[in-house]
């Protein structure tokens, strides 16, 4: 897709579930009880090393949320989680030890995506300067009505982060729009605004192919192909529902501009082999 770009290795992994109606998520085909896996993707650059994508469910998700107002995001949405599960624990399994880990992306910072932070001290984190606004300063209610819960930040991750303006990110509905995060093409992020606050994705270029790892700009692949929005009660705690519904319009725009990239959603359910 880009001539002469840097490919990565990629692999998706998962740590953990939760439990979610499954009429929210799809309101036409959805099954009562639905597993929402949390996902997240380890990326092998030749030169900036392993880094992550997101990083699942870790077991601080429980103490994050063992107090109020905070436990209301558990009962929401009850987390299942192996001890082998953990990012940090799937990464040993493979070799790696947390240090090796140079680099996060932190698609948005909902629970499900960043509660394994804290198991890597020394990565750098990338993320969209309007995310990191939000998430560094909310607390108590502001900050669990829009999936916030303040003790998965480490408290050292403003010396860490590196915030990315949310008009410089790609946009989907403009042609060779993109941020360029290592200036070789590998890694290309765009904005994904709506779910949650600055939410952004990332397009690689992969031996096999260029993958849109699109976070949840919609929670299944068929639902989004079929045009089916979730229930609208999630907008309770969306960013913008206004943003998302025209984010998960332009998907299908940008799909259709790039018939060979596999678009990739955190949660569906393909990327565990259900
Ligand atoms: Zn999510």
């Amino acid at each position: 897709m880009v001539p002469g770009s840097t490919t990565v290795k990629l692999q998706i992994f998962h740590s953990g579930y939760c439990v979610a109606h499954g009429k929210v998520i799809d309101p036409v085909n959805g099954q009562k009880h639905c597993k929402v896996y949390a996902t997240w993707a380890l990326i092998e650059h030749p030169e900036q090393g392993l880094m992550l994508f997101d990083t699942g469910y870790a077991p601080r998700f429980r103490s994050a949320t063992a107090h109020w107002p905070y436990r209301l995001y558990a009962l929401m949405t009850p987390m299942f989680l192996e001890t082998h599960e953990p990012a940090v624990e799937r990464l040993k399994t493979l070799g790696y030890a947390p240090d090796q880990i140079k680099s996060i992306i932190i698609s948005h910072f909902h629970g499900d995506h960043i509660a394994g932070l804290h198991d890597f001290p020394n990565a750098r984190v990338f993320c969209s300067a309007s995310a990191w606004a939000q998430a560094s300063t909310v607390k108590g209610w502001a900050a669990v009505s829009k999936g916030i819960l303040p003790d998965l930040i480490p408290g050292d991750l403003g010396q860490r982060i590196q915030c990315i303006d949310d008009a410089e990110l790609g946009q989907l509905n403009l042609k060779d729009s993109a941020y360029d995060l290592f200036d070789d093409g590998s890694m290309l992020l765009y904005a994904l605004p709506g779910h949650g606050r600055g939410q952004l994705g990332a397009l690689l270029q992969t031996s096999d192919g260029p993958v849109f790892l699109a976070a949840d700009a919609a929670w299944q692949l068929e639902p989004w192909r079929a045009g089916i929005l979730p229930k609208s009660i999630v907008r309770l705690f969306f960013d913008d529902w206004g943003a998302y519904k025209k984010t998960f319009g332009e998907l299908w725009d940008f799909a259709e501009a790039h018939p060979d990239c596999k678009i990739v959603f955190t949660h569906s359910p393909e990327l565990v082999g259900l």
